[in-house]
């Protein structure tokens, strides 16, 4: 079967790279041309673990190329999944621009019936207005269907959640594209992958429902972790003890500075909109966007107060600054607010993150310096901020590093390590919901 996947960003190209693993015949398309000329010389545009040699494996075995042709795509496939971006704008609702762009541009090059996928995250009502798209623009001269197939792949492990998905969403009116969807899925239904069908305004709405759930949780967990502290109490003994409850599950009850990434921040804010369009306020959803917002700037303060109230004329050494680990993606890091705030409160900020410095250095300020690695980041620095949890950062020397630093504090944002021991090796320590520590 032939696919189009048009947008070939994080979702784009894991969804390509594993469809043509799952033997079908993939089309990868982009508009930007420097993305796609990469991709044709062999080189993946983004970190993700897996990816480069999947992207290899297929594109060797002729299963799988890229172009900025999306014409030629659409016209070869019989599924075209749509990939697109869809940000948010500056009140919190999705922009639709992009998908819109792909829809009339499917609807321009259609040549017999096709099944339109929407991959993309997109508002409740957004493959009806697809639908309504690709038929007017069409002139109705062809048959297809529109289909809602949400992406639940999380940055770092992609290949991994794509290929063994906790569940696969299928929104679709038509009996012949969920046939369709269900024969691209064929290996996954063979793994016995629970596949939900339903209509397409139920699957668009199963994906900003899931991440708000989860944003919610992880919200949940770290305003614990402030009562942890104030009460003295431990947020890991509280989050093992809560999750070993099945109702609750152990899973993203794990404190930190706030949530982030391409997802949850944006799809929050859009699910309160969507809400509010409907007429309803989404209470609880509002509040997590808030209590976020809150949680990162509270990093801030944990900071300036390990370091005697203010980090004027200090150096601070940062560790991490993607979203989170084993990912180059800085969209929302929580990062981007805390060394920010730092910079312009006087602190020197040399930092170092094992894949995001590139993307970093477009949205941090000019001022920060990037480091070759922890220890480089750690030279004369009066503290040491860990704000993403790579793998890396979990055993550093611990002698080496209070040599290197003017002073020996770090601040944990990631609770990667043991306070007593972080004491014990003589470091003033700070993390997060551990009241023990502070
Ligand atoms: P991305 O920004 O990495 O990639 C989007 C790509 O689409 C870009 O390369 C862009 O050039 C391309 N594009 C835009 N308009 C185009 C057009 N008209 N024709 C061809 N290409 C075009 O975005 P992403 O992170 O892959 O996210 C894509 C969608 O998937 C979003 O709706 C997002 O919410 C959703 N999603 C993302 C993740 C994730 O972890 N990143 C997970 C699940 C769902």
């Amino acid at each position: 079967m032939h696919i189009a996947v048009v947008g070939s960003g994080y979702v784009g190209l894991v969804t390509g790279a594993c469809l043509s693993d799952f033997g079908m015949d993939v089309t990868c398309v982009d508009k930007d041309e420097k993305k796609i000329a990469m991709l044709q010389r062999g080189e993946v545009p983004i970190y993700e673990p897996g990816l480069d040699g999947l992207i290899a494996k297929n594109a060797k075995a002729g299963r799988l190329r890229f172009t900025t042709n999306v014409a030629e795509a659409v016209e070869r496939a019989l599924a075209i999944f749509i990939a697109v971006g869809t940000p948010p704008r500056e009140d919190g609702s999705a922009d639709l621009s992009y998908v819109i762009e792909v829809a009339e541009t499917i609807a321009a090059h259609l040549n017999g019936y096709k099944v339109v996928v929407t991959k993309s995250t997109v508002p409740i009502g957004t493959g009806q207005l697809i639908e309504q798209i690709i038929r007017e623009k069409s002139g109705g001269r062809f048959p297809f269907s529109v289909v809602s197939n949400p992406e639940f792949l999380r940055e770092g492990s992609a290949i991994e959640d794509f290929m063994r998905p906790d569940r696969v969403v299928i929104g679709a009116r038509d009996p012949q594209a969920i046939a369709i969807m269900k024969d691209i899925y064929a290996p996954l239904y063979l793994i016995e992958t629970p596949f939900v069908i339903t209509n397409v305004e139920s699957a668009e709405l199963i994906k900003y429902a899931s991440n708000a759930f989860l944003a919610t949780k992880i919200t949940f967990i770290n305003e614990v972790a402030i009562l942890c502290e104030k009460l003295g109490a431990d947020v890991h003994h509280v989050a093992k003890g809560m999750g070993l409850d099945r109702r609750i599950g152990p899973k993203f009850l794990h404190p930190g500075p706030g949530y982030g990434g391409s997802c949850f921040p944006k799809d929050t804010r859009a699910l309160t909109d969507i809400a509010r369009q409907a007429g309803y306020r989404f209470g609880i959803v509002e509040t997590v966007v808030e209590v976020n917002e809150k949680i990162k700037a509270r990093m801030v303060d944990k900071i300036r107060t390990a370091c005697g109230g203010s980090v004027s004329g200090l150096t601070v050494g940062v560790l991490g600054l993607a979203f989170k680990p084993e990912t180059d993606d800085m969209r929302e890091s929580p990062a981007i607010p805390i060394v920010t705030a730092l910079v312009k409160e006087g602190a020197r900020v040399r930092a170092f993150d094992p894949a995001a410095m590139d993307n970093a250095k477009e949205v941090l300020p000019a001022t920060v310096e990037y480091c070759q690695d922890a220890y480089d980041a750690a030279t004369g620095a009066h503290c040491l901020v860990i704000i993403t949890e790579w793998n890396q950062f979990r055993s550093l020397d611990l002698e080496r590093l209070k040599g290197l630093l003017a002073r020996p504090l770090v601040v944990d944002l990631r609770n990667v390590y043991e306070p007593d021991k972080m004491r014990e090796a003589g470091f003033a320590y700070e993390c997060v919901g551990r009241a023990a520590a502070n």
